[in-house]
């Protein structure tokens, strides 16, 4: 069979159901390769992440989609899930890219992953994921401080010989002494992700840095991701709270994924604000970066 694949968001960054799948039908004897609109394919398969991201109209309409960007939130067939990754179809990714744990035990109103994944549950043990030619994972978790499984992982990956990232953040409510020292003995690819996403968040925000300082960890190995929303105030207040204790946050402006409204002028202004750190570190205020 002769497939062909398609990557709607082409972020650099590899799509985890098109790895999956290649390496599916590769293991059946399949011939895999990137779509293009000129040649023909016994099957098609599209993934879509982002809402914003434009469809392709020459997709033939047999296509497989699936994606949050394309509003489906249908898991892959198991046997596909259980695969291991292509990883040759994004021959620049020196890391291996997966999840420890599916799911969230929130239900954070701006947030897809608990109508698309439901609860937190255990997915994989991290030898698993790991890849045998680089010691980099990218973890993906939505929520992995909040499943035991998921930090008996990252405990026993201190002892494993890899640099890791969980790139969607992790909340900072649940870091405990023992989590923060779990998290200072393993080793980052760059930062330590947090979110801070409405001013209630900001208190737990605190305590876990300075737990981590008191572990030996720097404030400036914490990056914080930031929800701005129209409540441009709340982002505001966030954004210096932040500054001040050191950290790098990093704002998000916020896009229904139901709606995909565009984010206010406003909005977009405060996310490039916050995410130029001469600028940042130059305008003490949003009204001052306004003026400029
Ligand atoms: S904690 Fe994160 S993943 Fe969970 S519902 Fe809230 S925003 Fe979504």
């Amino acid at each position: 069979m002769f497939i062909g694949l398609h990557d709607s968001d082409c972020t650099g960054f590899p799509n985890y159901a098109l790895i999956k799948i290649a390496a599916y039908h590769k293991a059946r004897g399949d011939r895999v390769e990137w779509w293009d609109a000129i040649t023909k394919y016994d099957k098609v398969y599209s993934s879509k992440v982002f809402t914003f991201t434009e469809e392709n109209l020459y997709l033939p309409d047999k296509t497989i989609k699936g994606g949050t960007g394309y509003g489906i939130y249908r898991d892959l067939p198991q046997e596909i899930d259980d695969a291991f990754p292509d990883y040759s179809l994004y021959p620049d990714c020196d890391y291996a890219i997966g999840f420890l744990t599916r799911g969230c035990v929130n239900k954070c109103p701006w947030c897809v992953v608990p109508r698309k994944e439901g609860q937190i549950k255990p997915y994989r043990d991290w030898q698993d994921i790991r890849r045998n030619d680089t010691k980099r994972i990218v973890f993906m978790d939505n929520n992995v401080l909040a499943s035991e499984h998921g930090v008996r992982q990252m405990e026993k990956m201190i002892e494993g010989g890899v640099r890791i990232d969980f790139n969607q953040g992790m909340e900072a409510r649940r870091v405990t002494p023992e989590i923060a020292e779990i998290i200072s003995r393993l080793k980052w690819i760059r930062f330590i992700r947090f979110a801070c996403d409405t001013d209630a968040a900001i208190d737990s925000l605190d305590k876990a840095v300075n737990l981590f300082m008191s572990y030996g960890v720097r404030a400036d190995k914490i990056f914080v991701y930031m929800l701005i929303t129209d409540d441009i105030v709340s982002a505001e207040r966030r954004a210096i709270h932040l500054r001040e204790i050191g950290v790098v946050p990093f704002g998000q402006p916020y896009r229904d994924f139901e709606s995909n409204k565009e984010p206010t002028r406003d909005m977009k202004r405060m996310a490039r604000w916050i995410n130029r750190k001469a600028i940042f570190t130059e305008c003490k205020t949003f009204a001052e970066y306004k003026r400029l």
